[in-house]
């Protein structure tokens, strides 16, 4: 009975959020972008979507965020959606570096003619510059609308964190005139660096992030409606690169341990979609579903240290792995 396992799987989750939210004092408040720091390092949240209609809250829920590295994943979709798979792909590789996200070593190898993926950040400020408009708004509008078409209301930029980390971003600079040297970059320096800085100040809930994470395992299809909204081959390669690259430097141990494709940002978010799984009708969301965590306390690889071992934890307990 529904109301019987809701009431369950709400107990489990409350408990163990409960447990993990101990473990934030692991973990630090990003710093480097100024505005970052005001975060209570001890929040934690997560939100579970069923594709099925079923889903389940627990924690701090309503806390809205900076999407942060989490906006390349969507940027990533908007620009293949505009420009096609094949465009981007010739302009952006898709393997994992092994290097920290604002890393620029590798583009500084002979053999490499692109960004080795689009969710660091020479690879995804190269994106933003893809993206079609004269202006950073213009070129986010594709964006928004994307957000707005998946969640159901258009989300807002926070202008604090934008200006905070235009302001104080020499790094993302340095890489900015890195690829403009070396002819990756496709439009205007300044414009991209403005698109790139707004793109990661875009406010989200957890409630949000679940529900792109539902749409993304539902191959890209609303389930409510069975409307595409984003095409299935590119909702594909952006689980491919959330599971080889999207959790910095620990994606091969997350994929391990998880084995959930994921996407998380420097402000404490997780974003992970489950894919449907067939070997336990019992498990609960066995269709697949979204998961959207927070925890803005990271741990040494940038990921919310607590939210990481919340995921894991679930994802053992409910045999969530695609492996
Ligand atoms: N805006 C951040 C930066 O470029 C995003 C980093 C992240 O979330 O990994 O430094």
């Amino acid at each position: 009975n529904t109301e019987e396992t809701q009431e369950w799987l709400q107990q489990y989750v409350d408990d163990w959020v409960a447990f993990y939210r101990k473990h934030t004092g692991d973990g630090h408040v990003a710093s480097y972008i100024p505005e970052l720091k005001n975060a209570d390092p001890d929040d934690l949240g997560i939100v579970i979507i069923g594709k099925d209609g079923m889903s389940v809250k627990s924690g701090d829920t309503e806390i809205p965020f900076t999407m942060q590295s989490i906006s390349k994943a969507i940027t990533f979709i908007v620009a293949c959606m505009e420009r096609g798979v094949s465009y981007l792909l010739q302009r952006v590789d898709v393997e994992p570096t092994g290097e920290a996200f604002n890393s620029i070593m590798h583009l500084e190898m002979k053999q490499v003619k692109k960004p080795l993926n689009p969710f660091n950040n020479a690879g995804a400020i190269t994106v933003s510059s893809i993206l079609p408009g004269d202006t950073s708004n213009e070129r986010l509008e594709p964006v928004f609308q994307l957000l707005e078409n998946m969640l159901g209301h258009r989300p807002a930029m926070n202008h604090d964190v934008f200006k905070s980390e235009r302001d104080s971003s020499t790094r993302n600079r340095a890489i900015g005139y890195y690829l403009l040297e070396v002819g990756f970059l496709e439009s205007d320096l300044d414009v991209t660096l403005e698109t790139y800085f707004k793109q990661c100040s875009i406010d989200v809930t957890i409630d949000d992030l679940a529900r792109i994470g539902m749409i993304l395992a539902n191959d890209g299809m609303d389930p409510k409606n069975d409307v595409e909204i984003i095409p299935r081959q590119i909702a594909r390669i952006t689980k491919v690169l959330m599971l080889t690259c999207g959790m910095y430097d620990a994606s091969g141990k997350f994929a391990t341990y998880v084995g959930i494709p994921a996407k998380s940002g420097v402000s404490g978010g997780i974003l992970a979609a489950v894919p449907p799984r067939v070997r336990d009708e019992s498990m609960p969301f066995t269709r697949g579903c979204g998961i959207g965590v927070y925890g803005p306390a990271l741990g040494d690889e940038g990921n919310s240290v607590a939210g990481i071992r919340l995921l894991r934890h679930i994802a053992t307990q409910w045999d969530l792995s695609i492996f």
